[in-house]
């Protein structure tokens, strides 16, 4: 500087700016500052080499850019005398402003700002940057000397540091802000662009430039003209953009590269902190990496121990390896494999694993990715289960087979208890003795309901309780069950309604002696539980239902048969007017032992099994069983079964000879039996009325007979309002108008003798309720054809005349009738309705007719059975001869011929069982010997076995007169059995 010529006062040399030029170099100046703030995040997020890397190229980079900013500058500000510059001093203010770049840049990657460093650090940079100015200003080499005002330069130096302290503060703000064009970092880099450029035209205008003589050596010095100052900023921008994007592509990997640093450490912390064992190891089980949890479940303290003893997955059983390998090289892939494996102590685990095969890109083989849970402890409660449940197991065959013993060794004592009172009852007794011999009876045979009840509940909870089906007539079962307990609801005169309904099929695929055994539960408890009114079994179709509750009623016009499934579903039910049961019990009466009041036990007996052996057989039969009831109003238990037709047998029922011109008239006061008996002759087309009263009934025949459509037949019951059934019958035959209607009596009483009586009052026919469907058709039948001939005397149609008539039509027209019982349904059937079955179903002989008597072979041990049995078919008419045991009974079929043998299972010297198959061998071809077996063993089982041996059929002990009659008449031809013995009638 020349202070002196200033000071003379010579004009200084005329200057302009270029605004274009300044432009350019404020929009430098931003761009810089913009490279600045971008840099200052990598620099700061680097570490290491490339943080140095990134501090030497951003100082490089903002350095050429601050400094082409401050040329660019330069070159605007143009004076009308040639300028060159000073290529060395050029390269040295370029330096300069590398290094104040750097200062910059190496404060912005420090972690914290702090007063002292900011200060320091700008003072430098600021310095820096002023050193650049001005040692660019020196590399001017123009004729002229330059004049510099100091407190102008002072004010650009103290704005270089306060630009400096602005950018250093604003760039450690900013350096975290990742988006490249984020509105801060753009004000930011404005903002320090205009700071940058004002700092500098500050400094230019420090300085004025007087003419004088150019002295300085210009060798090394160059002219720049206004291209070479866009070029100098093209090339400075140029490089600020690479430096930035380059920045902005190591910012956005870096980014993705913390991102997979974070998740794989993530993923890491997943797999050693998992609580169940997980590992990497090869197709041997060499483990490569384990967690802590895998390596403690094989026995290590931790997964470095188990990593540094090189620890495997060992398995204890070769076969489990062998099919985990198999498993993973074929499927890939492994799920809930059980398998026991090796600890480091030798201590075996039980183990559920889970693996994975895949390809390891690392080592280039297949290795085993798995996951496994120490299943120990459910191994060994499975185990204890398991242990538990066989005890259990053998304890209840045990219990089974003590109840068989039991039940056997109680059954022998039942015999001669039994036998002895019927035995006693028999013979001639005085009324004291013979009430004493009744109440013996009794008692023994409520004992052996009881154990009989105790026995199937036993077999149904070991779960031995079979279900046969076989072809059977529903309807005849239904009807002898009501036959059978009918006689205990007259003796408590309660009234008795038995509707089949006329719609369901008569034959199905069934378990008769099931169903007969819950029905009879069922309506022993109604008769048990009522002391009067009246009791109703309805048999009937019904929708199968799926929600559980009691099935509704079909409508029966409904129904098709013919184009039905196989199945129907049969709903039974029950219904009484008697105590009801409270709704709190009706959920626990099905349990085993419950009663709903105990406090009625005393009064009505029951050991509260009856029910929980129902339902559970109605649960084997595929059914369900329900209950509706109100205290003091009564109960309906209902169960519902699946039944399936016996499509191979014909069904029953149509009219053969044509009465749909008849018009009938019932006359009963219970309306109940009044609605299925109309039902019922609906059913078969038969034109009916009904009414309750004699009176009406009368007045009903009269208005009849006037309009020339009389009652051809008036079925009279009992129980009639206004008068006695018999007076009624008088009072009709007294009327020459009404005399010719033929009479037909429903007794619900059936006494001896009444049947002298009710044909002298003037029925033509006399039944017993509850009247089979089958019974009542033919009764009508009956009467009307005898109407036909009223000149001839036509005795009293009965139960009795139409079962003779019934299966003499049955050879000769076998489709009136339900076809004759199967032998496997006779078999099952109870004794006394046994009896029944086969006086109605004619069933045939298995032995040749022959008219001499029939001789009997009875095969007993013990003393008591033989005199009881014996005894019995003495009475009966038949010659009894013994054996002892099994062994003399070979004997002496083998030397006489004997029409049946009784045979019990269980005897010295040779069992029943081998007596029987030795008879069977030795039989000479075409005879066969009826071998019924005689057993106190009362299980299913033991049947079959009994069957197995060879022996024809079975009564269990003990023995009773019914049975012992019904397996006479099943295997005895008629013209053996004694005619004037009156159970055989
Ligand atoms: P129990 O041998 O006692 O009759 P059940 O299992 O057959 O045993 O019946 C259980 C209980 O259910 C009976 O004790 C009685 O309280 C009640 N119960 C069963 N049927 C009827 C009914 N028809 N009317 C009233 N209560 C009944």
């Amino acid at each position: 500087m020349n202070h002196a010529a200033a000071n003379a006062g010579a004009a200084s040399l005329h200057h302009n700016y270029s605004p274009s030029l300044v432009l350019l170099s404020i929009a430098i100046a931003i761009l810089a500052s913009y490279a600045a703030l971008d840099l200052a995040g990598r620099t700061s997020s680097s570490e290491g080499r490339a943080r140095y890397i990134w501090i030497g190229t951003g100082a490089f980079a903002m350095g050429l850019g601050i400094w082409s900013m401050h040329y660019v500058g330069m070159l605007a500000f143009t004076l009308p005398v040639r300028v060159l510059y000073d290529l060395p001093t050029v390269l040295l203010s370029l330096l300069a402003a590398i290094l104040a770049s750097a200062v910059a840049l190496l404060f912005v990657s420090r972690s914290a700002l702090r007063p002292g460093p900011v200060l320091a650090s700008s003072l430098a940079m600021g310095a820096g940057i002023s050193a650049m100015h001005y040692i660019g200003m020196a590399a001017m080499r123009l004729p002229a000397i330059c004049v510099y005002d100091l407190r102008t330069v002072a004010a650009s130096i103290v704005i270089a540091v306060v630009v400096s302290v602005v950018a250093l503060m604003l760039t450690f703000r900013l350096r975290t802000v990742d988006s490249e064009l984020s509105a801060p970092k753009i004000a930011g880099a404005v903002v320090m662009g205009f700071a940058i450029a004002s700092m500098h035209y500050t400094g230019m205008a420090a300085v004025s430039f007087f003419p004088s003589p150019l002295i300085d050596d210009i060798s090394h010095s160059i002219e720049v003209t206004s291209l070479g100052a866009f070029g100098i900023a093209i090339v400075a921008g140029v490089v600020l953009a690479v430096v930035t994007i380059t920045s902005v592509l190591d910012r956005k990997f870096s980014a993705q590269a913390a991102q997979l640093a974070l998740s794989h450490e993530r993923y890491r912390l997943v797999f050693e902190r998992s609580m169940s064992p997980l590992h990497r190891s090869t197709l041997d089980g060499l483990i490569l990496d384990c967690n802590d949890a895998c390596a403690r479940a094989l026995g290590y303290d931790s997964r470095s121990d188990a990593l540094a003893a090189r620890a495997r997955i060992e398995f204890i059983e070769s076969a489990d390896e062998e099919n985990y390998s198999e498993c993973l090289s074929t499927f890939r892939q492994l799920t809930d494999f059980e398998a026991r494996l090796r600890r480091r102590d030798s201590r075996p685990i039980w183990v559920l694993q889970n693996a994975n095969l895949v390809d390891d890109s690392a080592s280039g083989t297949r290795i085993i990715e798995g996951s496994f849970i120490d299943i120990s402890n459910r191994k060994e409660i499975e185990r204890e289960l398991q242990r538990t449940k066989q005890h259990a197991e053998s304890a209840s065959a045990a219990k089974s087979e003590f109840l068989a013993a039991m039940s056997h060794e109680i059954r022998t004592p039942m015999n001669g208890i039994i036998g002895m009172a019927d035995l006693l009852l028999d013979t001639t007794l005085h009324s004291e003795q013979r009430e004493f011999a009744l109440t013996l009876r009794h008692s023994a045979n409520a004992l052996l309901a009881i154990i009989n009840d105790i026995l199937d509940f036993s077999k149904i909870e070991a779960g031995k309780m079979a279900i046969d089906p076989i072809p059977c007539a529903l309807d005849t079962v239904v009807y002898e069950v009501a036959e059978l307990l009918h006689g205990k609801m007259r003796e408590k005169e309660l009234d008795f309604t038995v509707r089949y309904a006329p719609s369901l099929p008569s034959r199905f695929i069934a378990d008769p002696g099931r169903i007969r055994q819950v029905l009879t539960n069922l309506i022993g408890n109604a008769v048990k539980f009522t002391a009067k009114g009246s009791i109703r079994l309805d048999v009937e179709p019904v929708e199968a239902d799926a929600s559980g509750g009691a099935p509704d009623s079909a409508s029966d016009s409904a129904q098709d048969f013919a184009s039905a499934p196989k199945v129907v579903n049969v709903k039974f039910s029950v219904s009484d007017t008697g105590i009801g049961i409270p709704a709190e019990k009706l959920g626990s009466i099905f349990e085993k032992f419950t009663q709903a009041d105990a406090s009625t036990t005393r009064h009505y007996g029951g050991t509260g099994l009856g029910l929980a052996i129902s339902v559970r057989l109605a649960e084997l039969m595929g059914g369900k069983m329900g209950v509706h009831s109100a205290v003091g109003v009564g109960s309906t238990f209902w169960f519902a079964l699946p039944l399936a037709l016996d499509n191979a047998a014909p069904d029953s029922a149509a009219p053969q000879l044509d009465l749909t011109a008849l018009r009938i008239l019932h006359v009963d006061k219970n309306d109940g039996n009044r609605h299925t008996l109309s039902e019922q002759l609906k059913y078969w087309k038969l034109r009916n009325s009904h009414c309750a009263s004699a009176e009406e009934s009368l007045s009903l025949l009269r208005i009849a007979h006037r309009t020339g459509d009389p009652f051809k037949i008036a079925v009279i019951d009992d129980q009639v309002s206004g008068a006695d059934p018999e007076a009624l019958a008088r009072a009709i035959k007294s009327d020459p108008q009404l005399a010719g209607t033929q009479l037909i009596m429903l007794s619900s009483r059936g006494h001896r003798g009444d049947a002298r009586r009710v044909s002298e009052a003037g029925f033509a026919a006399y039944l017993v309720r509850p009247v089979r469907q089958t019974f009542m058709l033919e009764a009508l039948r009956a009467v009307w054809a005898n109407a036909q001939t009223p000149n001839e005397i036509h005795p009293l149609v009965t139960r009795h005349s139409l079962g003779e008539r019934m299966s003499q039509a049955a050879t000769q027209a076998p489709s009136l009738l339900p076809s004759p019982l199967s032998s496997a349904e006779t078999k099952q059937l109870e004794p006394a309705t046994a009896l029944a079955a086969a006086t109605r179903a004619g069933s045939a002989p298995s032995t040749a007719a022959s008219n001499t008597a029939p001789r009997l072979l009875l095969v007993e041990d013990n003393a008591v059975n033989q005199l009881v049995a014996s005894r019995m078919l003495q009475r009966l008419g038949f010659t009894v001869e013994f054996a002892t045991d099994g062994k003399k009974a070979v004997d002496m079929v083998a030397a006489k011929r004997y029409d049946l043998v009784f045979m019990d299972c269980q005897m010295p010297v040779m069992d029943g069982y081998q007596a029987t198959e030795q008879i069977r061998r030795t039989e000479p071809h075409g005879r066969h010997t009826v071998i019924v077996a005689m057993t106190a063993n009362a299980m299913q089982s033991d049947r079959q076995r009994c069957l197995d041996s060879g022996m024809d059929d079975y009564v269990s002990k003990p023995i009773n007169k019914s049975e012992i009659v019904a397996v006479l008449k099943r295997h005895l031809p008629a013209s053996l059995l004694q005619p004037s013995e009156p159970l055989l009638q």
